[in-house]
């Protein structure tokens, strides 16, 4: 047998040695899921399967370099580059490149990132005057990319009664023209938006036998990792390019699956063996990622959804430590816990700042945790928010470069026409404007055909429109011989645009430059890599395709030893030694946006489930007593899923101050309201403890049939015996006499005027209350 096959243990080897046929493999957190398709792809290669015909799809391009990268490592690199792998868009962008004329697109389009297709739809809410405040841009986006994903063009929306009705019925009856105008605008621009990635390439391989054949003919062995959040338009790629060979492999976790805000949709991976033919269905049970401590809190916290597959994780790893919980006075506090935690680790345990995450559910939360690294000398890196592509210096360059590709591109000619500042006002602008209109064309032809147009603008002007034309035109000439990193250097040179920054002065004009700087020396290794890795020469299209589909993880080059902060939804599939999960409270986590269906809380609770499980050795979490929402400071109350974890794996910390810099309150930070022993006291244990090793196949049977360990603790509050004068306490707000109800069952509610907090009115289900 091959020596890395050796690796895998007897479950993963089975879908990895079936070479044919379609097959999913289903299975918990840290099980190998990725492993598994990483050797299955080395083993087809070791049967002869040709590296061109095999299909990889990954949830981000890093992942997909790993994965290259190991493979590399036991088949040789010369193979390994031939593979297919990446992201859905950055696969099938490839893919409508070479297809690109049959959809009546430019091979160069370019592809809008979503502040680009944002402005679009901005401008058109404009020139429609419509009122900005009930169609807002950001609204309109999601919704015309949520048509986009359920494969809902233009003309299926004008035929389709129903959406129209519903928002006519959100009072914005005019979508559906601004669709239809957003979709014209990028179409004359060359230009495709994310979506589109995915909605055209079903376009192309729907409207077009010949080119699906090929496709099939080409894929003959199709991969996909994290199956469960792939959306519908994935889906349907994915179905039509496997039809033919039917060799596809999915993976994939229903616990883990945190897009269906997102339009992802679970029923990809319930359904899938209704899908083909034959499926093999093989599940992993063993985690190799964390503690038993983990492992058992992780699975104690899933069993409460009930849309689940059931399965069966567990790990032979020591216990570990069990899962820390802290609680702070307020974000500042929670920071200083959290830097100064990993401060005390990072000695104690000779680790390195990468062995630790901070993750929370919104990215507004990093801000107190940079402080406090800040202050504590902590590098760190922030994943997600305003990432480095986004910012306006960059922009800006990146805008230059898709011009000198696209020169139809709207939103970087607008951008960049007049900057360095060159006097083309906006009366210009409008006038080219409305005369590319008139035409048909793009504004860029305009100012190239301007003798024959009467254009009513000053031939100073005119001069000024020719300089900038011609500018990228030369660099268009320059682009055909050399590569991305030389064009990119000579456009900061000679439009002006560094010199401009110098000008400036200011200590952000001088960052700025810095900024300029690392954009090129990024572009300089990304075309070293592209020759290395992909055998080309690293061409300025390969690099703004690069840029585009760059999610923020990609940039992560691994090479300096920072703590990670990123949201827990970008957090998928990664793993770390030390996890701090920070922000565990009501209304943040699970979101006070999610908790309107079971569904939807659902969905939060697969999303604490993925966040917990990003912990190898040891998860540290995190509530507050208060918390700035809304430029407002309210009382938290914890995250039910902390209580959702089963208590015998949790270590609720006496609380300490020796985080502090000073003392914030002289004695106990928590006052007298808090009867700690409750915070640590044990809740009813249910269900059998989860096994400590290797269970045997009579503990598993059992263990399958498993209920949810008990919605007691819920159903305890929820049936509490409580009238008009009761007195209750309440773990927070202490004592109090309760003066009103209302509802019933789950949504049964009580107003409770507290002796310290005054009146609050508490929904019943989730109040910890006790009758006194
Ligand atoms: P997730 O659901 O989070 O994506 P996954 O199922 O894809 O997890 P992997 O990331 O493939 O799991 O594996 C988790 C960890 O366990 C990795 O560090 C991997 O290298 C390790 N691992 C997996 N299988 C084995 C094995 N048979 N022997 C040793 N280590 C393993
Ligand atoms: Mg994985």
């Amino acid at each position: 047998m091959e020596a890395y096959l050796a690796g895998l243990n007897e479950a993963q080897m089975a879908p990895v040695l079936q070479k044919d046929g379609p097959m999913i493999v289903i299975a918990g957190a840290g099980s190998g899921k990725t492993r598994v398709l990483t050797m299955r792809i080395a083993y087809l290669m070791s049967k002869g399967v040709d590296p061109f015909n095999i299909l990889s799809l990954t949830f981000t391009n890093k992942a997909a370099r790993e994965m290259k990268k190991r493979i590399a490592s036991i088949v040789g690199n010369s193979e390994a580059k031939n593979l297919w792998m990446g992201t859905f868009h950055s696969i099938f962008a490839k893919i409508l490149r070479f297809e690109a004329d049959k959809l009546g697109y430019p091979s160069n389009f370019t592809i809008y990132d979503t502040q680009d297709s944002q402005s679009v739809i901005r401008a058109i809410i404009k020139d429609m005057r419509l009122d900005k405040d009930v169609y807002k841009y950001k609204q309109v986006y999601n919704r015309i990319s949520s048509y986009k994903n359920s494969l809902i063009t233009v003309k299926a929306y004008f035929q389709n009664p129903e959406l129209m009705e519903a928002d006519a019925m959100s009072k914005k009856p005019r979508l559906g023209e601004i669709y239809k105008a957003y979709v014209e605008r990028c179409f004359k621009a060359g230009a495709m938006d994310f979506d589109d990635l995915l909605l055209k390439t079903n376009e192309l391989l729907n409207r077009f036998p010949d080119v699906l054949h090929k496709y099939q003919n080409r894929f003959r062995y199709i991969l996909v990792d994290e199956y469960q959040d792939t959306n519908h338009s994935q889906y349907l790629i994915v179905r039509a390019l496997s039809d033919k060979f039917q060799n596809i492999c999915v993976v994939g976790d229903d616990a883990q699956s945190i897009y269906a805000f997102r339009g992802a949709n679970i029923s990809n991976i319930l359904n899938f063996q209704k899908d083909y033919d034959e499926v093999k269905m093989y599940r992993l049970e063993q985690n190799y990622r964390s503690t038993k401590n983990i492992v058992n809190a992780a699975n104690s916290i899933i069993d409460k959804n009930k849309t689940k597959l059931e399965k069966v994780v567990w790990t032979a790893n020591d216990d570990g430590g069990k899962i820390i919980v802290n609680r702070l006075l307020n974000d500042g506090e929670e920071g200083r816990y959290v830097a100064s935690s990993i401060f005390e680790h990072r000695m104690q345990n000779q680790m390195n700042n990468g062995d630790f995450a901070i993750l929370y559910r919104t990215n507004a939360q990093s801000r107190a945790m940079e402080d406090a690294l800040r202050k504590r000398d902590i590098p760190y890196r922030i994943y997600g928010g305003l990432s480095f592509y986004q910012r306006k210096e960059i922009k800006d360059v990146l805008a230059y470069l898709r011009l000198i590709l696209n020169p139809k591109d709207e939103e970087a000619l607008k951008r960049v026409i007049n900057y360095p500042a060159r006097g083309i006002g906006q009366t210009t602008m409008d006038r080219l404007a409305i005369a590319a209109n008139q035409q048909g064309v793009s504004i860029f032809e305009i100012i190239q055909n301007h003798q024959q147009l009467n254009l009513n603008i000053n031939k100073g002007t005119l001069t000024k429109l020719e300089n900038f034309v011609n500018m990228i035109r030369n660099f268009a000439i320059s682009n055909e011989t050399h590569n991305a990193f030389e064009v990119a250097e000579m456009v900061t040179k000679k439009t002006g645009l560094v010199q401009e920054l110098k000008k400036d002065g200011t200590p952000e004009g001088i960052a700025r430059i810095e900024n300029i700087e690392e954009l090129l020396n990024g572009i300089r290794d990304f075309v070293e890599e592209q020759k290395e890795l992909a055998d080309t020469t690293g061409s300025l299209s390969e690099f703004l395709e690069d840029v585009a589909l760059a999610t923020d993880l990609d940039k992560d080059t691994g090479d300096d030893d920072r703590v990670a902060l990123m949201t827990i939804h970008l957090a998928k599939g990664l793993e770390f030694p030390f996890v701090y999960i920070v922000g565990m409270e009501e209304d943040l986590f699970p979101s006070a946006m999610s908790m309107n269906t079971r569904s939807e809380l659902e969905e939060e609770r697969r999303l604490f489930y993925v966040a917990l499980t990003r912990a190898e050795k040891q998860a540290f979490l995190t509530y507050t007593l208060s918390r700035y929402r809304w430029g407002k400071l309210v009382d938290a109350e914890p995250s039910r899923f902390i209580e959702e974890i089963d208590e015998e794996y949790l270590q609720n910390m006496v609380p300490t101050d020796n985080y502090k810099y000073k003392p914030l309150i002289n004695t106990d930070i928590f006052g007298d309201d808090v009867d700690r022993s409750k915070l640590r006291q044990n809740k009813p244990r249910s269900g059998t403890p989860p096994p400590s090793h290797k269970p045997s196949p009579e503990q598993l049977r059992k263990l399958r049939k498993l209920k949810p360990p008990s919605a007691e603790p819920e159903k305890a509050r929820n049936t509490l015996d409580l009238s008009k004068g009761t007195e209750v306490e309440h773990l927070r707000f202490g004592r109090g006499v309760v003066v009103k109800l209302e509802g019933v069952g789950m949504d049964k509610k009580a107003e409770i005027d507290f002796d310290e907090g005054g009146i609050k009115n508490l929904l019943l289900r989730f109040a910890k209350l006790k009758v006194i």
